[in-house]
């Protein structure tokens, strides 16, 4: 074993060695036998448009023969001014100014400096710590792993780390004061507003993923906490980071999670999709208030220092560009409507009521169906017996790369997938269920 797979223990592929993709073609992967796998969760929530797009393939072949990089700083390219006026006429109004980097952790930790930095040009350098959820996720450098509330993550480099200040987020699969989606005002909101009032001083931003904490059990909350978040964090004077790095460009349903409760944050850091899962890219879009704290003479000493070597790449660039032109041209956001409700209809129909299923939650393409030994004890399974990555296995020999996050499975398929392919999903995804527990 040559290779070091992330997330994994290595050992595991003694057993079961990793599938051995060949090419992918659409919603599918093809192993070298020739056999395909649905790629149920658009290979870690990057793919929007299926695999060998055609024509995402053509911009980024075309961009190849012209230029495939250049340094960004000094330089500039056309793939990165399109794609920079794009995105500000689709983001939230009041965000205008993009910075890019290569991938989420990076434009996580740039919107983290950029956030403090702004608060030690105006000289506040006091305003330096972070407010972040539990078991919210941001990323996996030591910056990111800061405002990691997905202790799976952080607790074992917890020496690495400079820690930051916790909140409890919203647990809405388990409403403790017993509301619905409808008649939620997130009464849940208080333990944040205690640590916003205990904090103001030194507070830089809190940072939050919109609707869907995804690495962190799929979590999903209604956009009146975001309402809720924006107000409170523009009362206490600190920023509002939003990572729409997994939830961006239409997960949920609207193009920016952030849309639904109408908010502009001060920064939104943005990757994954970006272009469809063809190569790495990331920004932070922010506003003038922001980059005007940095625009100064050379000598004021306020510049924002942060660069990757591969910051802007065109060929990523001309690949997010030829995806923002999908959108535009399917009416993406409005063509995916139905095929969300399918999706989170055929998921419930065989799975509600499941002697296995303790919750099934759906926001937009996200759909998550928990297993536990005993739902109605609240029993999970042993963790011993790795239910969850057992079916994972189970679905993989049927033909589906449906990967658990601990005994939880999820479903976040391309958005060129077709409704029967939706119900053949399903059916997969409950044959591998009844298969490990039946
Ligand atoms: C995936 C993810 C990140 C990190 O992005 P990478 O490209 O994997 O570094 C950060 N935040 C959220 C919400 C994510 O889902």
């Amino acid at each position: 074993m040559r290779i070091w797979h992330p997330c994994t223990q290595m050992k595991d592929h003694e057993k079961h060695p990793p599938v051995f993709i060949d090419r992918g073609q659409g919603i599918y992967l093809y192993d070298r036998e020739g056999r395909a796998y649905i790629d149920a969760i658009s290979s870690w929530w990057v793919n929007l448009f299926g695999h060998a797009n055609p024509r995402i393939t053509r911009a980024v072949g075309e961009q190849l023969s012209r230029l495939s990089h250049v340094i960004f700083a000094g330089c500039t390219h056309a793939p990165a001014e399109e794609l920079a006026t794009r995105l500000l006429a689709l983001v939230p109004a009041g965000l205008t100014r993009v910075f890019f980097a290569d991938n989420g952790s990076c434009a996580v930790e740039a919107a983290l400096k950029m956030s403090h930095a702004f608060w030690r040009n105006l000289g506040q350098p006091e305003k330096c710590r972070f407010i972040y959820l539990s078991n919210g996720y941001h990323g996996e450098t030591a910056g990111a792993l800061g405002v990691c509330g997905d202790r799976l993550y952080a607790a074992p480099f917890a020496p690495l780390i400079i820690p930051q200040i916790e909140v409890a987020g919203p647990e809405c699969h388990a409403c403790p004061c017993g509301k619905t989606r409808e008649t939620c005002d997130a009464e849940c909101f208080e333990g944040m507003q205690v640590a916003l009032d205990a904090n103001a001083d030194t507070l830089s931003g809190v940072i939050i993923e919109p609707l869907v904490q995804c690495a962190g059990s799929f979590r999903m909350h209604p956009p009146v906490y975001l309402a809720k978040l924006r107000r409170a964090t523009q009362a206490a004077g600190c920023h509002l980071i939003a990572d729409e790095i997994a939830v961006g460009f239409g997960r949920t349903g609207s193009l920016f999670a952030c849309e639904q409760a109408a908010i502009t944050p001060d920064f939104l850091c943005l990757s994954k999709g970006i272009t469809s899962g063809t190569l790495p890219l990331s920004c932070v879009v922010t506003t003038d208030a922001v980059f005007d704290a940095f625009y100064h003479d050379y000598a004021d000493d306020k510049a924002f220092l942060h660069s990757h070597s591969y910051t802007g790449n065109p060929l990523a660039c001309a690949a997010a560009c030829e995806t923002l032109r999908i959108f535009e041209d399917d009416d993406v956001i409005a063509a995916n409507k139905p095929k969300i409700a399918h999706l989170q209809a055929a998921v419930r129909q065989r799975f509600a009521g499941h002697r296995h299923v303790s919750d099934i939650r759906s926001t937009g393409w996200i759909t998550a169906v928990s297993l536990a030994a005993d739902p109605e004890k609240g029993r999970p399974f042993d963790e011993r017996d790795r239910t969850g990555f057992r079916i994972y296995r189970e679905a993989v020999k049927r033909g589906a790369l449906l990967r658990n996050l601990g005994d939880m499975l999820y479903f976040m398929p391309p958005y060129v997938i077709t409704l029967q392919e939706i119900d053949k999903l399903a059916d997969i995804a409950l044959d591998a269920v009844e298969a490990v527990l039946g």
